[in-house]
C-alpha cells in the first residue's frame, strides 16, 4: 500500500461527511432519549487507503476496523503513528489468526467455536487477551455470518470459560433493504438477544456492547440501543468492490 496523500478536496469531503454522520447519530439520540455519549462511531475502511483514513483519525476519530486480515497489518504501519483503536469485522479463517490478532484489540465477529478454541490457544501461549463481540445472524438471510440467535446462549456459555476472550456483547450485520423500517426487527432482534444473555449474569461475560447500524440504517439501529455505529459509505464514499466480495455467499467458512 502506497502512501500517496489525498487532495484538499479530498480530505475536506471526509471530514464534512464525518460530521454530518455525527449529526445524523446526534438526532437518533436525541429523539430516542439515549446519551449521545453511549454510541460509538467505528469507521468501516474495507478499500480505503491509509491516507484516507488518516485525514478521519486526525479529525478526531478513534475507532477504526477491517475486514480482511490482508489489510490489516498494512494499514496498520502507514498509520503507527496515530493513537485510534482497531477492531476487526470480517469474516475470520482461523489459518489467519496469528496474522491478526497482534494488530487489534477486539475481534466483532467471532461465530463458531473452532475459532474461539483457535484464538485461546494462540492468546493463552502469549499470555495475551483480547475484546470479542459474537456474531448474530439476526435477519436469517443465509450469506451473513454469525450465529442463529437461538444459539447464542449456549455459545456464550461455551465462550466464556475462554479465559482470554473477553467477551463484550454482539453484534450483527441486520437485514439488507432500501426501506430501513424493513431492517428494524432484525436490529431489535440483536438487542432482545443481548437483553437475554445479560440476564444470565454469567461470569466474566460483559454484555453491554451491541454493534449495529451501518449508513443506511444507523438511526433505526441506535432507536433500536445501538452502542457502536460502523460507517464506511458515508464517510468514504463508495466502494469499488462489492461488498459479496466480503460477505461470501457460501455461508461459514469450513475450518
Ligand atoms: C462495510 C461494512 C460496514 C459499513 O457499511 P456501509 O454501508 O459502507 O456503512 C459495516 N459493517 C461491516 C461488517 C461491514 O463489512
Amino acid at each position: 500500500m502506497t502512501e500517496t496523500g489525498v487532495g484538499p478536496d479530498r480530505a475536506e469531503e471526509i471530514r464534512q461527511n464525518i460530521s454530518v454522520v455525527r449529526g445524523r447519530m446526534r438526532s437518533a439520540c436525541e429523539r430516542s432519549g439515549r446519551d449521545p455519549e453511549s454510541v460509538r462511531l467505528l469507521l468501516a475502511t474495507k478499500t480505503v487507503d491509509p491516507p484516507a483514513i488518516r485525514v478521519a483519525i486526525e479529525a478526531g476519530e478513534r475507532l477504526v476496523a477491517e475486514n480482511r486480515v490482508q489489510e490489516v497489518r498494512p494499514k496498520f504501519e502507514a498509520l503507527a503513528d496515530l493513537e485510534y483503536e482497531r477492531h476487526f469485522i470480517g469474516n475470520l479463517q482461523s489459518n489467519k489468526i496469528n496474522a491478526l490478532v497482534p494488530y487489534v484489540s477486539c475481534i466483532q465477529s467471532l461465530d463458531r467455536l473452532s475459532l474461539a478454541k483457535k484464538l485461546q490457544k494462540r492468546l493463552e501461549r502469549e499470555g495475551e487477551r483480547r475484546e470479542v463481540l459474537i456474531q448474530v445472524n439476526t435477519s436469517g438471510e443465509e450469506s451473513k455470518f454469525g450465529l442463529a440467535p437461538e444459539e447464542a446462549e449456549e455459545f456464550t456459555r461455551e465462550v466464556s470459560r475462554f479465559d482470554a476472550l473477553e467477551i463484550k456483547g454482539l453484534m450483527t450485520i441486520g437485514l439488507f433493504t432500501d426501506d430501513v423500517e424493513l431492517a428494524r426487527p432484525s436490529l431489535r432482534r440483536l438487542r432482545e438477544t443481548r437483553d437475554r444473555l445479560r440476564e444470565l449474569n454469567l461470569d466474566g461475560v460483559g454484555m453491554d456492547e451491541l454493534s449495529m447500524g451501518m449508513t443506511g440504517d444507523l438511526e433505526v439501529a441506535i432507536e433500536e440501543g445501538s452502542t457502536i455505529v460502523r460507517v464506511g459509505t458515508a464517510i468514504f464514499g463508495r466502494r469499488e468492490t462489492s461488498d459479496s466480495f466480503y460477505w461470501p455467499e457460501t455461508g461459514r467458512p469450513a475450518d
